[in-house]
């Protein structure tokens, strides 16, 4: 298929001769009809997939010529940097058309943007937060927006914009078309869909790049999470061959929880990284690993995935992701550039319902090994692989969300301290019984006089 099979006009059709693309990529040519269509749609792709054009190819072709002031397309996007790349395309694409294009983003100053948005545009590309400050100073209305494009909802959500996407969801128009873009699906990503789109079409590129056959995939069954640990600890000890591997876990606290357990035994040469972490952390263990300083890396799906790591030599699915598309996600990250990758899925037999959605989507089996004798076999659970316990007839009990979670400790000594403020004053009160005063500076010696 060429860009000359799909309906497109001459104005966009000149512009793709221009860059000397020819051919959609997969995803380009799923989400063209799907969104030509009009219905809501979501698409799963992570970024070199050519995302941006798959969305912005139908929506331009649909944008017709107009000169009033409010946008009516309106993309938003985690980062100040996604903001600029995406305009950039924009701009590529809508060489021969008149199309008025404006990047916002936090960081800069609002009364420029204030500005250029006053001039009246089509397509507003933008980070939430800074545009729902311009809002609120009525600079920009939303009332004209017909399409709703959400970029990189993954990272959106696992940065902490929820609140603020929501504001401005409320804030659309009803009748208009959403459209999703995020690398990975995960809970949040699907709460956000079942709340605001109107049956969705999906559309999905497994893999992008790498052929399936370039990687060795190894699964394994292992009953809990220290098992898994002690599993890898006996892997890790193999420094030769376990030279740069990725470990993704599917959360936060367990990526930390790993993270400290590989790190008592491997002193320096483990890093982690999750959207908990300041950036700097972040970046700091990402240049780690990349430069082989680290050679075990713990990772999140959200934050691993815009990773661009070369020769990464295994990577190990500490979890079995409950989402498909993750997995083809992570296993991508090895085997890239025809370099045979080896990927290692470790799986309990709660997740084995996932291992089966994964098996399904890839229309392959995982082979599966047994777990090399040495592995001691734990049976010690985490909070989290607990039963819960189910008390009958104690309606006095505190349920669960009452309960003080793991974070909960009484505060130490130090910081039981109640900030009572003045304490020049107090100290001084201390120690001479009476507040010290400018307007009596003999007061103490004189009653000590007495
Ligand atoms: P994206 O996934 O949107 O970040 O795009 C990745 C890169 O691929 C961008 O630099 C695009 O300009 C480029 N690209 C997008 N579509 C195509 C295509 N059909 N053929 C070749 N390159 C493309």
């Amino acid at each position: 298929m060429t860009f000359q099979d799909l309906n497109l006009n001459t104005p966009l059709l000149n512009a793709l001769e221009d860059l000397q693309f020819q051919t959609p990529t997969p995803i380009q040519e799923q989400a063209f009809s799907a969104i030509m269509s009009g219905k809501d749609v979501v698409g799963i792709a992570q970024t070199g997939t050519g995302k941006t054009f798959a969305y912005m190819l139908p929506i331009l072709r649909m944008l017709k010529y107009s000169e009033q002031k409010n946008p009516r397309v309106l993309v938003l996007v985690p980062t100040r940097e996604l903001v600029v790349q995406v305009v950039e395309e924009i701009e590529k694409l809508t060489a021969y058309m008149n199309t008025r294009v404006v990047g916002i983003y936090g960081g800069t100053n609002i009364n420029t943007q204030h500005q250029e948005v006053m001039q009246g545009l089509d397509i507003i590309v933008a980070t939430p937060g800074r545009l729902y400050d311009l809002i609120l100073r009525r600079a920009i209305q939303m009332k004209s927006i017909q399409k709703l494009v959400i970029d990189e909802v993954d990272v959106m959500l696992d940065l902490g914009f929820r609140f603020q996407i929501n504001n401005i969801l409320e804030l659309l128009p009803v009748n208009r078309q959403n459209i999703m873009f995020s690398a990975t699906m995960t809970e949040a990503v699907e709460e956000l869909i079942d709340i605001n789109f109107k049956q969705p079409q999906k559309i999905s590129v497994a893999i992008s790049g790498t052929p399936l056959d370039n990687i060795e995939q190894r699964g394994y069954k292992i009953q809990n999470f220290h098992t898994k640990a002690n599993f890898l600890r006996e892997l890790l000890k193999d420094k030769e061959t376990y030279s740069k591997v990725l470990i993704f876990v599917g959360y936060k606290r367990m990526a930390d929880r790993l993270f400290e357990l590989l790190n008592e035994e491997f002193v320096d040469e483990c890093t982690v990284i999750h959207s908990n972490k300041t950036q700097n952390y972040r970046l700091r263990s990402i240049r780690q690993f990349g430069d082989g300083f680290c050679r075990v890396l713990v990772a999140t799906d959200v934050m691993a995935r815009g990773l661009d790591i070369e020769n990464v030599s295994h990577v190990i699915n500490f979890d079995t992701p409950e989402y498909p598309e993750n997995y083809m996600h992570r296993i991508g990250r090895t085997g890239r550039a025809e370099k045979q990758g080896i990927s290692l899925l470790l799986t309990t037999e709660k997740e084995e319902e996932n291992l089966e959605k994964i098996e399904y989507l890839m229309n392959m089996t995982v082979p599966q090994y047994d777990l090399p004798e040495n592995v001691e076999i734990s049976t010690v659970l985490i909070p989290e692989e607990q039963p819960k316990v189910f008390e009958i007839n104690n309606p006095g009990k505190q349920n669960d969300e009452d309960a003080p979670g793991p974070a909960f400790h009484e505060k130490s000594l130090k910081n039981q301290k109640v900030n009572l403020g003045g304490s020049y004053r107090r100290e001084i009160a201390k120690k001479y019984k009476k507040p010290k005063t400018r307007g009596d500076k003999n007061y103490n010696r004189r009653n000590k006089k007495k």
